[in-house]
């Protein structure tokens, strides 16, 4: 059974005995802990993605992208180079309204996922946000892949957004806003809470 705890752990007795800048910001977000550790996954490049089952010797039939059907299915281009992919961070982009981050390779991708000239509270919401879309797409691909099911960039979006929403909601009491405003725009309407909440609600999101 996968925990963040457990694999924390695991980093340090890979040999990294100084765990870098990236981890140490990334596992004081505050998100669901199989999302936390799917998202680890794949930035430690152990998500079970068809070109990383071919390199352990696993037979599939196609090692075909399972959204586009065109290029191999690294983890790489399944969470950031495939169009679809391209197309579900885009959404976000334009929610954030964010330039677009241009970077394939996944710890690289969630390094540059931030605003520059905010706080580290709201930096950890954007850090809850990396995780929420690239958990969603990870969960579309299965679904793809052993229901036969359809990728629909809008779904993966939104339902990432609901992700996110509702694990703010119910990690800070003092939060009570509906989905609409978090829908509308993260930017000016959400993000600008995580520096106004009481100490107590700021310590909570730091952790
Ligand atoms: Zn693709």
């Amino acid at each position: 059974m996968f925990s963040v705890k457990l694999a924390y752990r695991s980093l340090r007795r890979d040999g990294r005995e100084e765990v870098s800048r990236l981890y140490n910001f990334f596992w004081r977000i505050k998100a669901l802990p199989s999302a936390h550790v799917t998202t680890w996954r794949v930035i430690e490049n152990k998500v079970a993605s068809k070109v990383n089952l071919e390199r352990r010797g696993i037979g599939i039939e196609s090692n075909l992208c399972c959204f586009c059907r065109k290029l191999e299915e690294s983890t790489n281009h399944l969470f950031f180079g495939c169009r679809v992919a391209w197309q579900i961070w885009n959404l976000c982009y334009d929610w954030l309204w964010l330039s677009s981050v241009d970077h394939n390779i996944p710890g690289s991708h969630f390094e540059h996922f931030k605003i520059l000239d905010a706080s580290t509270s709201v930096n950890l919401i954007m850090g809850n946000v990396w995780i929420a879309l690239v958990s969603e797409i990870w969960r579309h691909r299965n679904n793809c892949l052993f229901k036969g099911g359809m990728v629909d960039h809008s779904d993966v979006f939104s339902l990432a957004q609901l992700k996110v929403w509702s694990w703010i909601v119910s990690k800070i009491s003092a939060l009570n806003f509906s989905f609409s405003p978090w829908y509308v725009c993260i930017r000016f309407n959400v993000l600008t809470f995580a520096d106004n909440v009481g100490e107590g609600n700021r310590r909570f999101i730091m952790m």
